[in-house]
């Protein structure tokens, strides 16, 4: 049990603010995005610099606490109770060297942040589908980029990082200095350190299309084994993804929209308008769409293209990788959440893998997976009149689908982290392995244990 004296030692040694459940600035600090998610650390430390990082895991290492971090919460799949909670979302460094075409980023720093200043420069990282999303939690989740048939997972393009390990010291690690840690952190997600910086690749952007198409969801078969089909026709500068969606009545939602279920292709494209058009023609053909939004677009109006919520909502999702999603797979899939069926999530979303996410990053890392064909993600809201519904909901299509999947999951859309079973599902069986071995030398007392961490190996005595 924490006393008056640890908390002083703690504040002391830091320069950020130190927070107890019983001050007012408590629900701030430990606030997620995923509302369903509410924080119980013994202690939340407001980190300004990685030495308030290095210091604060010492200082719970010392006392043998378990440490959690965060930094935006859109990764708050499961609640820190008790322990040490690191809040990162201060360090906010973000510097873009246009010559070598990186950016180099505080453990703070949105994706939104690093497009306004990459942007204009003619460079863009590889961002998921909601900018709002931070840069470090997603990509050592492997981070799964809108652009990411173009160029691979955005964990394949980190140069370099500044990471405390549970014995509170700072390194800085590359592919040289210490590999195999710089490895397993990439995909390996919070196993074994708190990173403070990340630096990694940008790409040059030329002309920009993307957008979305949306249909009733009454033709979803049709839509499906018309994607099904043109999938193969796209270049890898094309990247597509295909959801169903219950929209509920909230003002997220485009007013014509409300309430209705729908089809939502998405679709990015580095390329012209005129190709741009050319490629999306036969899906423009299929059904009466409702909403058609794809086109040349500024790149800083990124998130239009999946139109994720921009505000904290309380959701649980979960996801499985697919072998295929050939006619038994989409109608299996129909069955269980489509028009007709009693399913009750918001979200049933389809994102094809190939192009660079099949092949391995020019360094090796810790992402898996890159065999399957589609990920399937599925989200629900926590909220009536489905609160009660969607995490079986979710539990019950994964099951049923589970003859289409490989057997993994991407962390990122993981979900609730279950027992070490079910997490080792997030990484293939050698590299889970060598997260092991790693996880038994940088955490051997087990201080980072919260949300998707694994056990390391038992050790011989
Ligand atoms: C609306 C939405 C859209 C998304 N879209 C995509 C997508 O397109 N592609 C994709 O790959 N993922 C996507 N995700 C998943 C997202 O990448 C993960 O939830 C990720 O963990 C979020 O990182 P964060 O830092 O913003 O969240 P947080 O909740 O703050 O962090 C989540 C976890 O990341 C780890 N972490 C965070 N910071 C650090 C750190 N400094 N050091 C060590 N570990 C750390 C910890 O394990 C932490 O528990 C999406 C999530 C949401 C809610």
């Amino acid at each position: 049990m924490l006393v008056t004296d640890d908390i002083h030692a703690l504040s002391k040694a830091v320069s950020g603010p130190v927070t107890l459940p019983d001050s007012p600035e408590f629900a701030a600090e430990t606030r997620a995005f995923n509302a369903a998610t509410v924080h119980r650390p013994d202690v939340v430390l407001g980190a300004e610099n990685a030495q308030d990082v290095a210091a604060g895991v010492k200082w719970a290492a010392e006392r043998r606490l378990p440490v959690a971090v965060q930094s935006t919460g859109h990764g708050a799949d499961s609640v820190v109770e008790g322990g040490l909670l690191i809040n990162t979302r201060r360090l906010q460094e973000l510097q873009i060297d246009p010559v070598e075409r990186t950016a180099r980023v505080g453990a703070g720093v949105k994706w939104r942040s690093v497009l306004a200043a990459s942007v204009p420069l003619g460079l863009v990282g590889l961002h998921g589908s909601s900018t709002d999303v931070g840069v470090v939690g997603y990509t050592l989740g492997g981070g799964l980029p809108v652009l990411g048939r173009a160029h691979g997972f955005a964990a394949d393009h980190v140069r370099s990082m500044e990471v405390v390990t549970a014995d509170g010291a700072l390194r800085r690690i590359d592919a040289e200095a210490e590999a195999e840690l710089f490895a397993l952190m990439r995909g390996g997600k919070g196993n074994f350190g708190i990173v403070t910086e990340l630096e990694f690749s940008l790409f040059p952007l030329g002309e920009f299309y993307g957008g979305g198409i949306i249909y009733p969801g009454a033709d979803a078969a049709d839509i499906l084994a018309a994607f099904r089909e043109w999938l193969p026709t796209l270049p890898d500068i094309a990247s597509p993804s295909i959801s169903l969606l219950r929209l509920p009545e909230m003002d997220f939602v485009p007013a014509p929209l409300r309430g209705q279920f729908v089809v939502h292709l998405r679709f990015a494209f580095l390329g012209t308008r005129e190709d741009g058009d050319v490629l999306l023609a036969p899906m423009r053909a299929v059904s009466s769409p409702l909403m058609d939004t794809a086109g040349p677009m500024s790149y800083l109006d990124v998130d239009q293209i999946h139109m994720d919520p921009a505000d904290p909502l309380p959701f649980t999702a979960g996801g499985a990788l697919l072998k295929d999603l050939g006619e038994e797979t989409a109608a299996d899939l129909l069955k269980l959440t489509g028009d007709g069926s009693d399913c009750p999530l918001l979200l049933v979303e389809i994102r094809p893998l190939g192009g660079a996410l099949a092949r391995a990053g020019a360094l090796p890392d810790a992402v898996s997976g890159r065999d399957a064909a589609f990920l399937l993600f599925l989200l629900g809201f926590k909220m009536p009149p489905v609160a009660e519904a969607v995490a079986g909901s979710i539990r019950g299509v994964l099951a049923e689908m589970a003859p289409h999947s490989t057997g993994y999951t991407l962390v990122n859309f993981h979900g609730e982290p279950g027992d070490e079973t079910d997490r080792a599902r997030a990484w293939s069986p050698a590299v889970y392995e060598r997260m092991r071995a790693a996880k038994s030398s940088y955490d051997p007392g087990n201080l980072l244990r919260f949300g998707h961490t694994i056990t390391g190996v038992p050790s011989a005595t």
